[in-house]
């Protein structure tokens, strides 16, 4: 049985409870007719035994069982049901525990992810809110005031329009019923086409490119359109996190199993020893202090390449060094 099970008669001593009730305190089983009190020390449990006893009546509560390790806090369900006898009365209880934990943990993330994109959107929104009210305080603002102001406010509503795309495409990638329109990727026209676009950014910012792709492995079974959107993620890393001047290299290789590797290297600001490691979850920005807030994203970028990744049953991978640049490395499996 998966719950905990627990019978105790009226006087709080244990009749029988399954091994999944002893796994869940840590315990080791007790004979019955010990009181529950000597058995498990837990004051919740008790007080909702006590009660249910006392009142005749059904209880349910939460409970919280802080564990050795750290992160290994477990959260139950607890429901307690008298038994009732109709000469003696409560003849006893009956209580079932169910593992929470789970629910907890992703009732958590669904929360951080909304305060998170609350927050995000606030800043765009009171800076639009703040300039259109000085626009409404002063009409005759001076053509030229007019003009910066105007500018400001496209800007962030531009950024409003990304941060809204980024969150649809992430539910999309989520949602069980989008499916992946797979195809045979040519890799050199796909990298050919990524390049052109992104051509414009590239000479703005004197940045070298560089496609190093071996004939071998010419072609990947994928949803084009996605690939091409964790290239442009990458790229856009790679342009924002580099140097004037600097050098990019896009590659692609034949792992050991069966596997593709598609990479952007950069020899950019590189990423943190600490920050590397999270680099990949949603909203996280490395090293927010010295990002300037021109080019500041909204860390969505690397979580919808890692989402895409995983939907083609592939990974992503980061290398890094401070001042030295950074590859990110996406690895799909082959085609069969
Ligand atoms: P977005 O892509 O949503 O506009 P973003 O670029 O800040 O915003 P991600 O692409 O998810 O977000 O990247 C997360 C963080 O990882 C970035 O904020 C940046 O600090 C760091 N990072 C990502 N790629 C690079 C890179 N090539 N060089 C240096 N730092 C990088
Ligand atoms: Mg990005």
């Amino acid at each position: 049985m998966h719950d905990g099970l627990l019978v105790v008669d009226a006087g709080g001593r244990v009749v029988v409870a399954n091994e999944t009730f002893w796994k869940l305190f840590s315990l080791r089983e007790v004979s019955g007719g010990t009181p529950l009190l000597d058995a498990v020390r837990n004051a919740e449990l008790h007080q909702l035994i006590t009660e249910t006893l006392r009142k005749g009546e059904p209880r349910q509560s939460e409970l919280a069982l802080t564990g050795a390790q750290k992160n290994s806090e477990r959260w139950l369900q607890v429901s307690a049901v008298p038994m009732k006898d109709d000469k003696i009365g409560t003849d006893g209880a009956v209580v079932l525990l169910h593992d929470i934990t789970e629910l907890k943990r992703v009732n958590e993330i669904r929360s951080d992810f909304v305060a998170n994109v609350s927050h995000e959107l606030r800043t765009p929104l009171s800076i639009l809110r703040g300039y259109i009210e000085t626009l409404l305080d002063n009409p005759k603002t001076s053509p030229k005031e007019l003009a910066r102001i105007l500018e400001v406010m496209e800007r962030h509503s531009k950024r409003l329009g990304l941060l809204v795309d980024d969150l649809l495409t992430l539910a999309q990638l989520e949602s069980a019923n989008s499916n992946l329109q797979l195809s045979e990727v040519n890799l050199s026209e796909l990298f050919g086409k990524v390049v052109r676009d992104w051509e414009k950014k590239l000479v703005e910012k004197r940045l070298k490119v560089m496609v190093d792709l071996p004939a071998t492995v010419a072609i990947v079974r994928a949803d084009e359109t996605r690939l091409q959107e964790v290239l442009y993620n990458l790229l856009d890393n790679a342009v924002k996190y580099s140097h004037e001047n600097g050098e990019i290299r896009l590659h692609a290789e034949q792992g050991d199993d069966d596997e593709i590797a598609l990479s952007v290297s950069d020899s950019g600001v590189g990423i943190g020893k600490n920050d590397l490691p999270r680099i990949f979850e949603r909203f996280y920005r490395a090293d927010k202090a010295r990002t300037p807030e021109s080019i500041r994203g909204t860390g969505l970028g690397l979580s919808i390449v890692k989402h895409i990744a995983q939907r083609h049953g592939g990974r992503v991978e980061a290398e890094s060094e401070l001042g030295r640049g950074t590859t990110i490395r996406v690895i799909l499996p082959m085609a069969r």
